[in-house]
């Protein structure tokens, strides 16, 4: 059974090596470990719904609770603690376009607004339940999940919006074909969510970001339904799917999702090399980039990612004889390392091609391969999250951000960000760790993907505040060298107040005309995107 405040499977733990809880304790403290309040407490707790029953919606107040945050670093402190602030009215599980529809009106007549509910993986308040007058309805699009069509002949499948990415490859797979969109929350986050969040897949310099995968679908507004053809290219003025892509409920709900899928490749992998330094990596991310190979993937660590990294997996004694063989191959200093991996997916003689010129590229700046730990990599690419819950349970708060910037600005934004960040805490006495990573490159430019583990404090409060001195001042960071707010997780609330720098003012209300046309009285999501604005 999923935790209900947390992130992997209830007595799972993914195991913290000693030499990595040795690591954290030297870089930020000895960790203090938190109680953390219990599930039926937490329902006991919860003050009456201020809507009642219908058939619409249910306000059994287990349900309630359980549908009151998503994975935001603020949501984490609210569940542990069991400080919830406040919780749905209702939750509706509507299985159709008309019962969303249905969900809709009826919220309307009510009063209540509306939060529409995929995976919960949002990281950044997307589905996070705030304090305000009117009833909240949570609509959960799990009894939407599912494959309604699929068109063999162009490759396109429409699928229900609530279906989790393991039940779309699923219904996909006995047809031979893929959609290859595998963001690493892709076990419970859904096709849905993906397109309003305009997700990007670990795979996505292969198959595209959804943007690409997304064909088109049906939108329940608040003023009426929007369909979206699935036309595989047209210059019928400005496309609507753009609008939707990104739109992160605001405009209504995908009840439908059509996207392009593709035959299963013949061949997929992983490979990993070790260059000497940053300088090599960087320039061999570019290299791979520019040279339009067709690659899945292209993920760059930083030394002080590669460090950690290397502490968390594989034994003592493996390590050293990975060290001591890269030594041996005149690899340079340890600390100066960086792994990075390249993903290879298609027809195999092409991966077979593409995977003979990465090596070349790698050979060029030095590089080494270092065989199997691609392999380790793919295999337990979506457990790492669990690592959070363990991380947690040892006193320490894990949280991500992510942003992406052209080649040239990268250098000064990196390290600027990873100083504000590890510094960040010093004026209340705590230290961070904090690294970071490519994780998608493109010719002109690279997402930039950062990490900081930081302690937690035995009053919620103070982890909050915590978190928010390093989140305001990492953001300001990413907005004052021109980075966007971010790559790939979206806006939610926690963005909102920086989406204006990256917009403009213009840009600005042209997002609120559009939010104002598709739903003038703001049933949905408030808060989202575009702050308190509308
Ligand atoms: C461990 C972890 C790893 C992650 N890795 C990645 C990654 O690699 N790449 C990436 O892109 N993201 C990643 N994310 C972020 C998150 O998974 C994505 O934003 C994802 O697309 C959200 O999908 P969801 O179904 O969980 O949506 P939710 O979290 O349920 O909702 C997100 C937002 O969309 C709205 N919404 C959801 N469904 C609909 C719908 N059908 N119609 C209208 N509005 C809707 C919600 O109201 C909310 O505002 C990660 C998150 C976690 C926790």
């Amino acid at each position: 059974m999923r935790r209900w405040n947390g992130w992997g499977e209830e007595g799972v733990e993914a195991p913290l090596p000693d030499r990595a809880r040795d690591l954290l304790v030297q870089l930020v403290g000895a960790g203090s470990p938190t109680v953390d309040a219990g599930l039926e407490d937490v329902v006991a707790s919860v003050p009456p719904s201020r809507l009642v029953a219908e058939d619409a919606w249910t306000t059994d107040a287990r349900d309630r609770v359980l549908h009151a945050r998503g994975q935001s670093l603020p949501d984490w402190v609210a569940l542990r603690s069991g400080r919830l602030e406040r919780v749905p009215d209702a939750v509706a599980r509507p299985t159709s376009a008309a019962e969303v529809r249905a969900v809709l009106d009826r919220a309307a007549a009510r009063g209540a607004r509306v939060i529409p509910y995929g995976g919960a993986t949002s990281v950044v308040g997307g589905v996070t339940v705030r304090p305000g007058e009117a009833p909240i309805v949570s609509v959960d699009l799990v009894g939407t999940a599912g494959i309604r069509s699929l068109d063999e002949t162009s490759g396109l499948a429409t699928f229900g919006a609530g279906t989790t990415g393991p039940a779309l490859e699923a219904a996909l797979e006995p047809f031979g074909r893929t959609l290859g969109h595998y963001p690493q929350s892709f076990e419970r986050s859904t096709v849905g969510g993906w397109v309003v969040t305009r997700s990007a897949g670990q795979e996505s310099s292969g198959v595209g970001r959804i943007e690409a995968l997304f064909a088109g679908g049906h939108v329940e507004a608040p003023v009426g339904p929007l369909d979206l053809p699935t036309h595989p290219a047209s210059a019928a003025g400005p496309d609507l799917r753009q609008l939707v892509l990104g739109s992160e409920g605001r405009l209504g709900i995908l009840t439908d999702v059509a996207v392009r899928t593709s035959l299963v490749p013949q061949a997929s992998r992983v490979n990993a090399f070790v260059m000497r330094d940053w300088d090599a990596a960087l320039a061999l991310a570019r290299t791979l980039a520019q040279r339009r190979l067709l690659l899945s993937m292209v993920r760059v660590a930083t030394p002080l990612e590669t460090a950690t990294t290397l502490a968390l997996v594989g034994d003592g004694r493996s390590q050293a004889m990975l060290r001591r063989y890269l030594g041996w191959r005149g690899l340079g200093p340890d600390r100066e390392r960086c792994l990075v991996l390249v993903g290879l997916s298609g027809a195999t003689p092409v991966v077979d091609a593409a995977a003979g010129e990465v090596a070349k590229a790698v050979k060029a700046l030095h590089g080494i391969g270092t065989p199997g730990v691609g392999r380790a990599w793919r295999r337990d690419r979506f457990k790492a999250p669990n690592l959070r819950d363990t991380l947690w349970a040892a006193g320490y708060a894990v949280d991500t951000l992510e942003t992406a910037i052209d080649w040239s600005g990268l250098p000064a934004l990196a390290a600027e960000l990873g100083r504000t960040l590890r510094h960040g805490l010093e004026d209340v006495d705590e230290r961070v760790h904090a690294f970071s990573h490519l994780s998608h490159v493109y010719p002109t430019g690279t997402s930039l993907y950062s990490t900081y583990v930081f302690r937690i404090s035995p009053d919620p409060d103070e982890t909050l505040d915590r978190w928010r001195r390093l989140k305001r001042a990492a953001s300001e960071v990413v907005v004052s060298h021109g980075g966007t707010i971010s790559h790939q997780h979206g806006v939610g609330t926690d963005h909102a107040p920086y989406l204006a720098a990256e917009k403009g003012p213009l840009g600005m209300v042209a997002l609120d005309a559009v939010v104002h046309a598709f739903d003038p009285d703001g049933l949905l999501s408030p808060g989202v995107l575009l702050g308190e604005r509308a």
